[in-house]
């Protein structure tokens, strides 16, 4: 059966997800699971954006065995010289070149006419070349570009080096068939297509990004570019899971294997989404809380007579196995570290002492504890961003006819801080507090609160998506079983964020 390469870029695209920002323990942490996921490519980051961008990439590429490790690169000597020191440290290093081939974009966004543009590809493919043998080319916004001069720039780049083609739907314009005709028409016209993969890479804006990418698919890609849960620019992209699934339910419609261990599919979502503070939407494909949840009472009598009668997948092929006792409050640091080592989760040992410590407060509070418990715990420890503002105290007040009053005690550096304040519930108030000690004000766009686990002992996971007054938004987490400490700690966690990604240069991308 045909072989389709899963080009992963949740740390690069998806990373570009408004307010999602990772820092490096979160980007590796992603990285290794997809290792174990199983795919072919990571792209793990855009090393020119800024320096923790570069770190990030060339950590992974030291760290993460298995996949070809990759890095995005304009048709710039600064970024390819850049991208080159940082994915050089991998066993199979890839650098991605990239620049724009429509008409709008040549002579809007670079100003440059055709034959530059060819010229400029076709050179810095070479270039790239000097640095690693594995060199991959975009046309940006291949899909409304010019197909005889796509073609011309594609057979250049072939013939200058690259070794993957890559054609993107950047602004997620194409539809199915259309997109289909374009990767046979490049197929057939480009004279050494054939010395070169042929990938794609979709983006959701009209939610047609996993259409879009099977009926490449249908018609001579190898390579379909996607991330963990669609994150990325805008409406994101093709989701990984849904392509996966698709080709393997529908074998019999394309052909086509992955090397994707689709068991591990529900653990990376989870992880993806906690680390990036992107919460999956219920009735998200494949991933959501309600993919395999039957309603209507004719669905679940059809399900218990045959499985088959309404599901298409089992649950179970995608990791989805329900929650599992695990631990009590008897269990030893020994259990708890074996357990986390069949989650896929390898913790440092001063993170597992910190984890351990906070697992026996839980236990507790919290007589049964599940595996989603202690992957919650664990994703709190792998904190996203640098922590420059630590929660060290915190209390509250609350009641019929009494005035809600939060107390927060905030450590930044070796300086604490502590501030109190009064307003419309504890959350509020809390929220005030925090304002008071950091001197940032942020409007809250989002709150959610959810249980970690069923019971009335569960860990709160709070959510919050807010805005600073210059309009950067940003989103947070955090967990605890009491919730408005979890709601503190998810404002924290976001004003960290904004702190982090203040440092970064916003650059545009396929
Ligand atoms: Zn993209």
């Amino acid at each position: 059966m045909k072989k389709i390469i899963i080009f992963d870029t949740t740390l690069r695209d998806g990373e570009q997800s408004p307010g999602a920002s990772m820092d490096i323990k979160a980007k590796i942490e992603i990285a290794k699971q997809l290792a174990r996921l199983g795919v072919d490519v990571i792209e793990s980051g855009f090393p020119v954006a800024s320096d923790s961008d570069f770190k990030a990439v060339k950590e992974v590429a030291s760290l993460v065995k298995g996949p070809l490790i990759c890095g995005l690169a304009r048709a710039k000597k600064e970024d390819i010289d850049i991208c080159a020191k940082a994915v050089v440290p991998a066993k199979k290093p890839r650098i991605h070149v990239f620049l724009a081939t429509s008409e709008i974009h040549m002579k809007y966004k670079l100003k440059k006419a055709e034959d530059e543009i060819l010229k400029q590809a076709a050179y810095f493919v070479k270039y790239a070349r000097n640095f690693c043998d594995d060199v991959e080319f975009s046309p940006e916004d291949a899909s409304r570009s010019d197909i005889d001069f796509l073609c011309r720039v594609v057979e250049a780049v072939i013939k200058a080096g690259a070794k993957t083609i890559n054609i993107p739907d950047t602004v997620g314009y194409a539809i199915p068939l259309e997109f289909g005709n374009l990767i046979r028409t490049i197929k057939t016209k480009v004279p050494n297509s054939n010395k070169a993969i042929i990938s794609v890479h979709c983006h959701n804006d009209l939610g047609l990004a996993v259409s879009n990418s099977l009926s490449a698919i249908q018609n001579g890609a190898e390579q379909i570019e996607c991330t963990i849960n669609g994150i990325g620019e805008r409406a994101g992209n093709a989701s990984l899971e849904e392509i996966v699934m698709g080709l393997k339910t529908r074998e019999d419609m394309f052909k086509c294997a992955t090397s994707i261990k689709t068991e591990e599919l529900y653990k990376t979502s989870r992880l993806v989404s906690k680390l990036t503070g992107i919460v999956v939407q219920p009735n998200k494909a494949i991933v959501g809380r309600n993919a395999f949840s039957h309603e209507a009472g004719i669905h679940q009598d059809g399900m218990l007579k045959k499985r088959t009668t309404y599901e298409i997948m089992k649950p179970e092929d995608v990791g989805f196995g329900g929650t599992r006792l695990v631990l009590g409050k008897h269990s030893g640091k020994h259990a708890f570290k074996e357990r986390l080592k069949k989650l896929g989760v390898d913790l440092s040992d001063e993170d597992l002492v910190k984890a351990f410590e906070r697992f026996k407060n839980l236990a507790d509070k919290k007589k049964e504890v599940f595996d989603e418990d202690l992957l919650t715990i664990v994703e709190d420890e792998i904190v996203s961003v640098p922590e420059v503002y630590r929660i060290t105290g915190f209390e509250y007040r609350s009641g019929k006819d009494i005035e809600p009053r939060t107390t927060v005690e905030l450590k930044k550096g070796n300086a604490v801080k502590k501030e109190s304040s009064s307003g419309d519930g504890p959350v509020d108030a809390c929220y005030k507090a925090i304002e008071k000690i950091t001197g940032l004000k942020f409007k809250l766009l989002d709150y959610s609160l959810k249980a970690a686990t069923g019971g009335r002992d569960a860990l709160g996971e709070v959510s919050v998506r807010v805005a600073s007054t210059n309009g950067v938004e940003v989103s947070g987490r955090g967990a605890s079983t009491d919730i408005v400490e979890a709601s503190a700690k998810a404002y924290v966690n976001a004003v960290n964020k904004f702190l982090f990604t203040k440092q970064r240069k916003p650059t545009q991308t396929p």
